[in-house]
C-alpha cells in the first residue's frame, strides 16, 4: 500500500472538514468523516460503529474505496454501507473495543496480516462509539493527532447537529429529521428492491418491511385542564420512556406534535410490526401515572411501501388514528384492516409510478 503522508494532505482535509460541516444530516457527517479519514490514513476501508444508551454497539458504517478496471479504463467505486441493528461483532474486533473503552485512547492489535487499529468516538464526554481500520503499519504521532482533532471538530459537530434534530422536552426525534429520515427510509427501500433484481447477495439479512404508526395520547386536554401542564409535561417525558422500552433500539420514535409521537418499526411481518405496537398500548395502559392514574394513546399504522409517497403513507397513518379515536380510544388500526373492514376508502393519490 502506498506511505500516505498526512500533513501533505492537511489542505484536503480541512476542506473536506469544511464539507462535511455544511451537511446537515448526521447519517451523511458519519460518512463523510470516513471520507476524510480514510485518504488521509492512506486506507481504502473504515468503519464507525455507534453505540447505543446501553453500550452496545448497534450501528456500523462501512465504507470502501474499490479501484476498478473495465476495458482497460480505472473507475473508483465508493461505496458506504450503513447496517442498523448490528448482530454479530467478531472476537477481535469485541476485544478491541473493550480495550479502547478501558484505556480511553485508542489501541492496535495485529489482525491476519495487517494491524487492527481502533479510536475511541466521544460524544457529550461519554463513549459514543469507535472508528476503525487496518493498516500494514501504526499511525504516526502527526497522524494521531490528525485524526484526533478530525474526530474532535466531527463530534462536536455531530452532538451540534444531533440537539437541532431533537425535541428538548422528551429528547425524542423531532419532525424535521422525520421528515428526512423517510426519505432515507424510501431509498432503503429502492436499493433493496434493485439488489433484488440484479440478483447480487446482500451482506446482512435486513427486516422485510418497515411499519410506521402515529401515536396519539387519548384525552390529553382534560390531563392538562385538571392537572396542569407540568403534570401533562411529566405524562409526555413518561409515555415516550414506556414507548423506547417497548420497541428495539434499532426502531426510531418522533415527537411528531405536542402528543402526537411516529415510530417507524422494523418487522419481518405485520404479525411482529402489531405485537410491538399492542405492547406499548398495553404497556401504556397499564402504567398508574402519578396523580393522574390510568392513561391510554390510540394509534394507526400502514406499512412503508415503495410504490407510495411517503407523506401518503404517513396520511393512511394519520387516517387510521382517526378511525381508532372514532371507535372508541385506546386501540391501534391498520390501515389495510380499514379498508377491507370500508372504515377507510382505498387512496390512490401519491403512488408513484415505477415502471
Ligand atoms: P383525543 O383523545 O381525541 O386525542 O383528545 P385530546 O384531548 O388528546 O386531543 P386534542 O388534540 O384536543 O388535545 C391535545 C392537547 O395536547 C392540547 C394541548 O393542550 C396539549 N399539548 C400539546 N403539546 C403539549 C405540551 O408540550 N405539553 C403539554 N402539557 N400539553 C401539550
Ligand atoms: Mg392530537
Ligand atoms: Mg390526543
Amino acid at each position: 500500500m502506498k506511505e500516505s503522508n498526512p500533513t501533505s494532505g492537511l489542505p484536503s482535509v480541512l476542506k473536506k472538514l469544511g464539507a462535511m460541516t455544511a451537511i446537515r444530516d448526521t447519517f451523511l457527517v458519519e460518512q463523510s468523516l470516513l471520507r476524510t479519514l480514510g485518504p488521509l490514513l492512506g486506507v481504502l476501508e473504515t468503519s464507525f460503529y455507534r453505540m447505543e444508551d446501553n453500550g452496545q454497539v448497534m450501528r456500523a458504517v462501512h465504507h470502501s474505496l474499490k479501484v476498478l478496471e473495465e476495458n482497460g479504463a480505472k473507475r473508483v467505486v465508493d461505496n458506504t454501507e450503513d447496517v442498523t441493528n448490528v448482530q454479530a461483532i467478531s472476537e477481535p474486533m469485541r476485544n478491541l473495543f473493550e480495550s479502547v473503552r478501558l484505556l480511553g485512547k485508542s489501541c492496535c492489535r495485529r489482525y491476519e496480516n495487517n494491524l487492527l487499529i481502533c479510536y475511541p468516538i466521544y460524544g457529550k464526554s461519554e463513549l459514543v462509539g469507535y472508528f476503525v481500520f487496518q493498516r500494514d503499519r501504526e499511525v504516526t504521532p502527526v497522524e494521531d493527532a490528525i485524526v484526533q482533532g478530525v474526530l474532535e471538530v466531527f463530534t462536536n459537530y455531530f452532538d451540534l447537529l444531533d440537539t437541532s434534530q431533537r425535541d428538548q422536552l422528551t429528547g425524542l426525534l423531532n419532525r424535521y429529521s422525520l421528515e428526512s429520515n423517510l426519505d432515507r427510509l424510501w431509498s432503503i427501500l429502492a436499493a433493496r428492491q434493485s439488489n433484488k433484481t440484479d440478483g447480487s447477495e446482500q451482506r446482512v439479512v435486513k427486516p422485510e418491511c418497515y411499519w410506521i404508526c402515529v401515536l396519539d395520547i387519548d384525552h390529553f386536554k382534560q390531563i392538562n385542564d385538571q392537572y396542569g401542564h407540568i403534570i401533562g409535561d411529566e405524562v409526555l417525558i413518561i409515555i415516550t420512556r414506556l414507548l423506547q422500552s417497548s420497541f428495539r433500539q434499532s426502531d426510531l420514535l418522533y415527537r411528531y406534535g405536542g402528543e402526537e409521537f411516529v415510530a417507524i418499526i422494523a418487522a419481518n411481518d405485520l404479525d411482529a410490526a402489531r405485537q410491538a405496537l399492542e405492547r406499548a398500548r398495553s404497556k401504556i395502559e397499564q402504567f398508574d401515572f402519578p396523580q393522574v392514574g390510568k392513561i391510554s394513546i390510540s394509534g394507526g399504522f400502514s406499512c412503508a411501501d415503495l410504490s407510495v409517497l411517503p407523506q401518503e403513507v404517513l396520511n393512511r397513518a394519520d387516517s387510521s388514528l382517526y378511525a381508532a379515536k372514532n371507535a372508541g380510544r385506546n386501540r391501534i388500526c391498520l390501515y389495510d384492516d380499514l379498508v377491507a373492514e370500508g372504515v377507510l376508502k382505498a387512496v390512490s393519490t401519491g403512488s408513484i409510478d415505477l415502471f
